[in-house]
């Protein structure tokens, strides 16, 4: 999909496993669970989905996934299952490599969406996964991720906040802004302070990379929040501004966790707005 004057793809690093009745938060399982059927231990299949922007020069990755970074309890837990090859696969088969991307744009510093920013180095520590790239995150999700709320504490890897600042090219953001032409990011902050969306485009050529807003396409139902979040009401509201522009622009939303729907555009059905056709960004 070209928009905006960018080649956009969606690269899956992986799945994992993650409570339904978390992702759902007071949904009843019997309704989540026709779109996600949970395992024996009630937990559903969540895609780890990253976002590449290639044009005017740069390539832009939002989002890292897991990367190979869970300790064995981590790992029974959420069962991550890498894609063969993990996202230097996907650069690949683009003819790209790590060291070709220019820019990371995190979304916010869960593990599920930053873990991916280190890699194993071969001698037993970690290096940044992506050497050249000069990495765009908030700073309030930052002073976040080093002080987390007992709520969302799990969801941060110990010492990854600061291991950010001491071995990445950080530049933190104070706010909304335009990152390149067509390019810009949107705090959106119900999730996390400092959780922040990617609007690529313009008008009617826009494409948004949700993140954990509305993490899957079951998520555009207006009341279907996670229980992780930390401001569920702000959710609503910002759900409910980016749902109702998505519709009358026709914008097209990107969902990091769905595993099936990848991306599509929303539509009005008897009253309701409900998920569109699913458009396919993978590298063909
Ligand atoms: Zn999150």
């Amino acid at each position: 999909m070209q928009v905006g004057g960018w080649q956009i793809h969606t690269l899956l690093e992986g799945t994992f496993l993650l409570d339904g009745g978390s992702m759902f938060g007071i949904v009843p399982r019997s309704r989540w669970a026709r779109h996600h059927p949970p395992d024996g231990e009630g937990r559903i299949v969540m895609a780890l989905r990253t976002l590449l922007c290639v044009g005017h020069g740069r390539r832009v990755l939002v989002d890292t996934g897991m990367g190979d970074r869970l300790d064995d309890r981590r790992q029974a837990l959420y069962q991550h299952t890498p894609r063969a090859g993990g996202l230097p696969a996907g650069l690949a088969a683009l003819g790209l490599a790590c060291q070709d991307v220019t820019d990371v744009v995190l979304t916010h510093l869960h593990f599920d969406h930053a873990g991916g920013l280190f890699a194993p180095d071969g001698r037993g520590g970690l290096a940044p996964a992506f050497p050249r790239a000069q990495v765009h995150v908030q700073e309030a999700a930052c002073r976040w991720a080093a002080a987390p709320s007992l709520v969302d504490q799990a969801s941060f890897l110990p010492g990854d906040a600061a291991r950010c600042e001491a071995e990445l090219d950080l530049r933190l953001l104070q706010g909304d802004e335009t990152l390149a032409e067509g390019l810009r990011v949107q705090v959106t902050a119900g999730h996390t302070p400092g959780h922040q969306l990617v609007v690529v485009g313009e008008g009617p050529d826009t494409l948004v990379f949700c993140a954990d807003l509305i993490p899957t396409a079951t998520h555009v139902r207006l009341p279907w929040i996670m229980a992780y979040d930390q401001r569920p009401l702000l959710t609503l509201d910002e759900k409910k501004v980016l749902v109702a522009q998505a519709v009358e622009e026709g914008w097209a939303l990107v969902f990091e966790h769905d595993p099936l729907t990848a991306a599509c555009r929303l539509v009005e059905r008897d009253g309701q707005v409900v998920p569109g056709e699913t458009l396919c960004l993978d590298p063909a």
